[in-house]
C-alpha cells in the first residue's frame, strides 16, 4: 500500500479504520453521529478501493452537494494524487442522473438537449397544469359555477399562485416516492392524477425534465433498458454514498439497482435527516439491511469536532425524538469547553447588534477560540433572517459571505438567465414573462396589464406566450393597447431575436453574457427593494450593481469551463466545437446545480469572512464559533405553511428538532443560541420550544434585556397604533391565534405583586416568552 494511504489510515481511529478496511465485497453501512468522522472514513474507504486495484474510473462517490463533491476530490487528491482524484466520479445524485439522462434522452422521449426545469419553471408548468385541469373540468361538466371559478382564477393570478404552491408540493412528493398518475387514480385521488398527468405532458411537450424526473428517468433507463444497465455495471464497480439519511425513496432505488454487485458503502446519521420535504426517507437504512443481507454495520461514537458541552447539549436535545432508527451514544475526548451562550433579544436589531459586538470581540481576541472571521458562522432557519446581518456587517466592515444561492436568486440574475434561456429551443413561458417584465419600458402596472393580457389570450388560443406576443404586437390580433405600447412590445421582440441570433453566431458564452447584461434597462436595475419570495418569506433586494453581477457570472463561466471541459473518464465532457447553444445549455444546467447546492468550494474563496447560511445548507460543515439566530418557535420549529395554516404534526416537530441538532453540532468550540422577543411588527414571539430541552447546567444566560428602553418603545407604539389593537381584538374574536401585546409591567423581572396576575396571564398566553427568566430560576 502506498505510504500516503497508510499514513491516512493510521490517522483514523480503530473503528474508522475497521470500516475503511472492511472487505470491499461486503456491503458496508457506517452509522454515526455528527463530527464522528463519517466523511473522513469514507475518504479512507475510497483509498482502500483504489488499493484493491479498482480503477478510479470505476468508482462512483455520491455526495449531497456539488461543493462537498469537490472537497472530497481535493481530500483524496491530497493523498492519492491529483491525477487519480480527477479520474474518480464524485458527484451528486442529480449531476450523475443528468449525465445518464442526457446520454439516453431519446429513450425517455426527450432529445439529448432537454431542458431542466428548476423550481420556477416547475411552478409555471404546474400553473399551466392547473389551468388545463380547470378548463377541462368546466368543459366536461358544463358547470356554471366552475366556469365562474375558472374565469375568476384567470383574472386572479394569485389564485393560481396559491394553488400552484400546494400542487408543487404534491408533485414533488409524488415524484420523490415514484407514484404514477395511474396509482393516484387507483387510490381515488383523480384530481391529483389529472394534475400530475397534465404536468408530465407539459414537460414532455417542452422537451424538459424536472429534478425528480432526472432520478426517476435514470431508474427507468436502468430497469427498462438492459444495455444501459450493462453500461453502468461496467462503469461503476464500487459505489460510496455520504449523507445517506437524506436520500429519497427513488434515489435509494437507483442506488440499489446500480449496486447489484454489492460493492457499496453508505454513510449517514438518521438524526441529521432534514430533507423530508424533498422526499428524503430515513427508512432507507432499513431497506439497505433487507436488500443487502450480508451487510456489515459499523458505528462510530467518538465526536472529534465539538467540545463536550456542545456534544452533551446536542445529545440531550435529540433524545427527545421518539422516532429514532438507531440510538447512538456519542462521546468525546475533547475538553468540556465553555457553556452554550443563550441570549434573549428584544428584536432582530438587538440580536444583530449583539452578534456584531461578539464577532468583533472574538476576532480581536485571537486567543479565544483561535478565531478569525472565516471560522465564524451565523445559522438561521430562513434566508430572510440573514438580511439584517448583511446590512450590519456591511456597516461595521465585517467581511461576510452568503450562500451562493442568494446570488442566483437575485431578481436581476434570474432575468439574465431567463434572457439566455429564450435563445434555447423549447424555452418556457415563465422565462418570457420574466423577460417582458424586465424589458418593457413602462411602469409596473402598465407592464402587468400587458403581460396578463398576453397570458390570458395565449390560454384561450392554447398557444405559447411568444407566438401570442408576436401576433399582438404585430397587430395580427386586435388588442386594447396604445400605439406606443405596441412599439415597446415590438422592441422587446427585436431584442429577443438579437439574443437568439447572437447565440447562434457567437462562439463564446462570456461574450453572450456580457451583451445580455448590457441589454437590461437602467430603469429596471433601479427598481430597488423589489420583493421576491425566498424560502416562503419576502426578501428585500439590494440595489443592483450590474457590473458586479456581470463579473460574478463571468467568473462562474470560467469556473464552469475549467471544471467541465476536463473531467469524465479522461474525455472532454463539453467541447467548444459542439456550438454555443450546447455550451450555453450546459452552463445553465451547471448554474442550476450551483443554485441548488454549491457551497463549500465557494466558501473556500471567502476564507476570511463570516459565513451566513441557512441551517439546511450548513450540513456536513463545521466552524469554531456558531451563532444560531432567531431560535424562535415560529422559526425552529417552523410549523406554518405559506398561508399561515398550522402543520403541527409530531413527525414535523421531530424533523425540526433534528434541524436544531444539525445546527448545534456545526460548532467546534463556541455556540451561541439567540432568540428574539418580538418581530418588526411588535408581535410577540416565543423562544423555540426546543431550548428547554437543553440541560440547564450546560447553558450560560448572557446579558439582560434593556427593559426601560423596551417599555418606552412600547408606550410610544401603543399611542401611535391604537387601530392595531382593534385589529388584534378583531383577529382574536375571529379565532385567529394572535398573542396579545405584552404590557410593559409584565416584562419586569422584579415587578410588584400587583402585576402578578397579568404576568401569569401573559406567560400563559405566550407560553414562555419570559422563558429565560424561568429557565434561570
Ligand atoms: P457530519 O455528520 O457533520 O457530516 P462527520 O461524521 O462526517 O460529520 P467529519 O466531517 O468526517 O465528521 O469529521 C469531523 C471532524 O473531525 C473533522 O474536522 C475531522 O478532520 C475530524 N476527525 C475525524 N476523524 C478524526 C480522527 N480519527 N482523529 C482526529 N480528527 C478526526
Ligand atoms: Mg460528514
Amino acid at each position: 500500500m502506498p505510504e500516503e494511504y497508510l499514513k491516512y489510515l493510521q490517522s483514523l481511529n480503530e473503528r474508522q479504520r475497521e470500516a475503511a478496511c472492511t472487505d470491499i465485497s461486503t456491503p458496508l453501512m457506517i452509522v454515526a453521529g455528527p463530527g464522528s468522522g463519517k466523511t473522513s472514513t469514507m475518504v479512507g474507504r475510497v483509498l482502500m478501493l483504489l488499493n484493491e486495484g479498482i480503477s478510479p474510473l470505476n468508482i462512483l462517490a455520491m455526495t449531497f452537494t456539488t461543493a462537498a463533491a469537490s472537497e472530497m476530490r481535493e481530500r483524496i487528491g491530497a493523498i492519492a494524487g491529483k491525477a487519480t482524484a480527477k479520474e474518480l466520479s464524485i458527484s451528486t445524485f442529480h449531476s450523475f442522473s443528468l449525465k445518464l439522462c442526457r446520454s439516453h434522452g431519446q429513450k425517455l422521449g426527450r432529445t439529448s438537449e432537454f431542458l431542466i426545469y428548476g423550481q420556477g419553471q416547475q411552478r409555471n408548468a404546474i400553473i399551466e397544469a392547473i389551468r388545463l385541469f380547470e378548463n377541462e373540468r368546466s368543459r366536461r361538466k358544463d358547470d356554471a359555477l366552475l366556469i365562474g371559478e375558472l374565469s375568476n382564477s384567470l383574472k386572479n393570478p394569485k389564485h393560481f399562485k396559491d394553488k400552484a404552491k400546494k400542487w408543487q408540493k404534491f408533485v414533488t412528493q409524488a415524484k420523490a416516492s415514484g407514484r404514477t398518475p395511474a396509482e393516484y387514480r387507483e387510490m381515488g385521488n383523480s384530481i391529483g392524477a389529472d394534475i400530475l398527468d397534465n404536468y408530465n405532458n407539459i414537460l414532455k411537450s417542452c422537451d424538459a425534465l424536472d429534478y425528480h424526473d432526472l432520478i426517476s428517468g435514470s431508474l427507468k433507463l436502468l430497469t427498462d433498458f438492459p444495455e444501459v444497465f450493462k453500461e453502468c455495471q461496467d462503469s461503476w464497480k464500487a459505489i460510496v454514498i455520504d449523507e445517506f439519511q437524506d436520500t429519497s425513496t427513488m434515489q435509494y432505488k437507483l442506488l440499489r439497482t446500480l449496486a447489484s454487485h454489492h460493492k457499496i458503502t453508505i454513510v449517514g446519521d438518521d438524526d441529521q435527516s432534514i430533507y423530508s420535504f424533498n422526499g428524503a426517507d430515513i427508512t432507507g437504512f432499513i431497506s439497505f439491511r433487507n436488500d443487502f443481507p450480508n451487510y456489515k454495520e459499523i458505528r462510530l461514537n467518538k465526536n472529534y469536532r465539538s467540545t463536550r458541552c456542545i456534544v452533551e447539549a446536542a445529545s440531550s436535545l435529540i433524545q427527545h425524538n421518539a422516532t429514532r432508527c438507531q440510538l447512538k451514544n456519542v462521546l468525546t475526548d475533547n475538553s468540556s469547553g465553555s457553556k452554550i451562550v443563550m441570549k434573549e433579544c428584544h428584536n432582530e436589531d438587538a440580536q444583530c447588534a449583539f452578534v456584531v459586538d461578539k464577532i468583533l470581540e472574538i476576532s480581536s481576541n485571537r486567543s479565544e477560540a483561535n478565531c478569525c472571521y472565516g471560522n465564524i458562522a451565523i445559522l438561521y432557519r430562513r434566508q430572510i433572517s440573514g438580511k439584517a446581518f448583511q446590512m450590519a456587517f456591511r456597516d461595521r466592515k465585517i467581511p461576510f459571505n452568503i450562500h451562493g444561492v442568494a446570488f442566483y436568486r437575485k431578481k436581476v440574475v434570474r432575468t439574465i438567465i431567463a434572457m439566455l434561456r429564450t435563445a434555447l429551443p423549447g424555452c418556457d413561458d415563465g422565462s418570457y414573462n420574466r423577460v417582458f417584465k424586465a424589458l418593457l419600458p413602462l411602469e409596473k402596472d402598465g407592464k402587468k396589464r400587458i403581460i396578463d393580457h398576453i397570458n390570458k389570450i395565449s390560454t384561450i388560443r392554447k398557444c405559447s406566450f411568444l407566438s401570442t406576443a408576436s401576433d399582438i404586437f404585430s397587430a395580427k390580433i386586435s388588442g386594447t393597447f396604445k400605439r406606443s405600447e405596441l412599439t415597446h412590445g415590438r422592441k422587446v421582440l427585436t431584442t429577443l431575436e438579437m439574443i437568439s441570433k447572437f447565440v447562434q453566431r457567437e462562439k463564446s458564452i462570456s461574450a453572450i453574457i456580457t451583451s445580455v447584461t448590457n441589454m437590461i434597462p437602467e430603469k429596471y436595475l433601479l427598481e430597488k427593494r423589489a420583493v421576491i419570495d425566498v424560502d416562503g418569506g419576502t426578501y428585500l433586494n439590494e440595489d443592483y450593481d450590474i457590473r458586479s453581477v456581470r463579473q460574478y457570472l463571468l467568473d462562474d463561466v470560467s469556473q464552469f469551463l475549467s471544471t467541465k471541459f476536463v473531467e469524465v473518464n479522461g474525455e472532454r465532457e463539453i467541447s467548444e466545437d459542439k456550438g454555443c447553444i450546447f455550451v450555453l445549455k450546459a452552463f445553465i444546467d451547471y448554474l442550476f446545480e450551483r443554485e441548488r447546492e454549491n457551497f463549500r468550494a465557494w466558501r473556500k474563496e471567502n476564507e476570511n469572512s463570516v459565513t451566513l447560511t441557512t441551517i439546511h445548507q450548513a450540513k456536513g460543515l463545521e466552524w469554531d464559533v456558531v451563532f444560531i439566530v432567531k431560535a424562535n418557535d415560529s422559526e425552529i420549529p417552523l410549523l406554518h405553511d405559506f398561508k399561515g395554516a398550522v402543520k403541527d404534526t409530531a413527525a414535523l416537530v421531530e424533523e425540526e428538532r433534528r434541524l436544531l441538532y444539525v445546527a448545534m453540532t456545526r460548532a467546534r468550540q463556541k455556540l451561541f443560541i439567540l432568540y428574539v422577543m418580538m418581530d418588526s411588527n411588535w408581535q410577540v414571539l416565543q423562544p423555540s420550544r426546543f431550548l428547554k430541552e437543553i440541560p440547564r447546567h450546560l447553558v450560560e444566560v448572557q446579558g439582560e434585556i434593556n427593559l426601560q428602553d423596551l417599555q418606552m418603545k412600547q408606550e410610544a407604539l401603543q399611542k401611535e397604533t391604537a387601530p392595531c389593537t382593534d385589529l388584534l381584538i378583531k383577529e382574536q374574536q375571529s379565532g385567529v391565534d394572535v398573542a396579545p401585546m405584552p404590557l410593559p409591567n409584565d416584562l419586569h423581572d422584579n415587578h410588584s405583586s400587583e402585576g402578578s396576575n397579568e404576568l401569569a396571564d401573559f406567560e400563559e398566553a405566550n407560553n414562555g416568552s419570559n422563558f429565560l427568566r424561568r429557565f434561570c430560576v
